[in-house]
């Protein structure tokens, strides 16, 4: 038998299924697809999707490629001592799996309604409860909060975000960094400093005990794994399916891509979960090429290290986000001040770790270059933001 099964249905599986034929695997490929839809793009969920109905369905022919895609049936367990996936059609045998079943969102606490965005049906319902006069209440002045809430100011809608750190984006930037995005905000009820603790069936109750009514709440608190489905199965998982730098499992013929997998970095030197789209769309080429250059052949096996880049639109802006910075790095902020600023994340050695760039896509590209290149620039020109890096 030569089958490689993809269990997952979203940008990763889709571009799993595309490279694997590219590069000449010609037995069968099977998709399980947990969704109703073939796979689509999610960036535009809280975006555009949110303004007017979008097909954000992915150009993947999947019958061009000769793939098996199951829509609505997920893997629901893996054996830990044959190579077959559980689903509640059967037994599906393969010779190869790729896991690509992304993140999921986590609910706040809580008995009442409430929304998430994850999934095109998500985006729908969201859209619909956007209705004239709706107060919408946003736990998380995040990714997903920034653009729910650009989203519903423009639809002229009032809304209210509830988040427990400083600033907006200030568990992802640090606090210096959220701050300076506090401007962009002004037209929402911002409340810093405090959590939501339940979801009740009028509203929010709030960490330092008050009740805020609403007729939409959106948690926007990050995301998890979707691994449960792996349980005893052999694969390791530790926040994520951890991979090697060739997107190998712990287990022989198991590989791991997109938002799911906890991948090792050579750059780093630790184990990365980049929930990115860009991470998504290229990982697949590399799951690729290791699997059917197979283990021990005569070349090196391909390794997928590239720097992250991650963008949000919000506000009006664009977010652009490349690299990976820790809580040892040195931040300094560029052209404070000015409509073109940004920051930069510097190791304790001078190396360029990170780098933020707002409404600017080509020092986004330098950027990722000099990360890319293991870049020490000057700390003190960096405060200019036209400083070439
Ligand atoms: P997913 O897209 O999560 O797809 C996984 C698929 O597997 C899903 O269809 C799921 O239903 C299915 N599945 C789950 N469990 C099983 C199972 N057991 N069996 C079978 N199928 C299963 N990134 C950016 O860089 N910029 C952005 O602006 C941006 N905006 C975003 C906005 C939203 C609303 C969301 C949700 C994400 C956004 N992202 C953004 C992140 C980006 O979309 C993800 O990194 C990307 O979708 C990851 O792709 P994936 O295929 O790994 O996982």
């Amino acid at each position: 038998m030569n089958r490689i099964v993809v269990a997952g249905g979203g940008l990763a599986a889709a571009r799993v299924c595309e490279q694997l034929r590219a590069k000449g695997h010609d037995g069968e490929l099977l998709v399980l697809c947990a969704e109703p839809h073939p796979p689509y793009d999610r960036p535009p969920l809280t975006k555009a999707a949110l303004l007017e109905e979008r097909d954000t369905t992915l150009r993947t022919d999947f019958e061009l490629l000769e793939a098996d895609l199951r829509l609505g049936v997920a893997a629901t367990g893996l054996a830990p001592d044959r190579d077959v996936v559980q689903t509640a059609e059967g037994e599906i045998p393969f010779s190869t799996l790729v896991i690509a079943t992304g993140s999921a969102p986590v609910p706040l606490p809580g008995s009442g309604p409430q929304h998430v965005v994850r999934t095109a049906q998500d985006a729908a319902r969201l859209r619909a409860g956007l209705r004239p006069g709706a107060h919408v209440v946003l736990a998380g002045a995040s990714w997903i909060g920034g653009e729910v809430a650009t989203a519903a100011l423009r639809l002229g809608r009032r809304v209210t975000c509830v988040e427990p750190g400083p600033a907006p984006l200030s568990t992802a930037l640090g606090d210096e960094v959220g701050a300076l995005f506090l401007p962009w905000w002004s037209d929402v009820d911002l409340r810093l400093g405090v959590g939501v603790t339940e979801v009740t069936a009028t509203g929010v109750r709030l960490g330092d005990g008050s009740h805020l009514t609403a007729d939409v709440v959106v948690a926007g608190i990050g995301v998890r794994p979707q691994t449960d489905w792996l349980s005893g199965s052999g694969v390791e998982v530790d926040r994520g399916v951890v991979v090697d730098e060739h997107l190998r499992t712990t287990r022989p013929g198991v590989y791991a891509v997109g938002d799911v997998a906890a991948r090792w970095s050579v750059r780093w030197n630790r184990h990365l979960r980049v929930e990115h789209w860009d991470d998504a769309r290229t990982g697949p080429d590399v799951a690729a090429a290791v699997i059917l250059g197979g283990d021990g052949g005569p070349e090196p096996l391909p390794v997928h290290d590239p720097v992250p880049y991650f963008w949000s639109d919000q506000f009006g802006h664009k977010i652009q986000y490349v690299g990976q910075h820790g809580a040892e790095d040195a931040v300094v902020v560029r052209g404070r001040g000015s409509a073109k600023w940004g920051a930069a994340w510097l190791a304790p050695d001078g190396t360029l770790n990170a780098h933020l760039s707002i409404d600017q896509p080509k020092q986004m590209i330098h950027a990722r270059a000099a990360i890319d290149a293991g870049a020490k620039p000057d700390p003190e020109s960096l405060a200019d933001p036209d400083a070439l890096l």
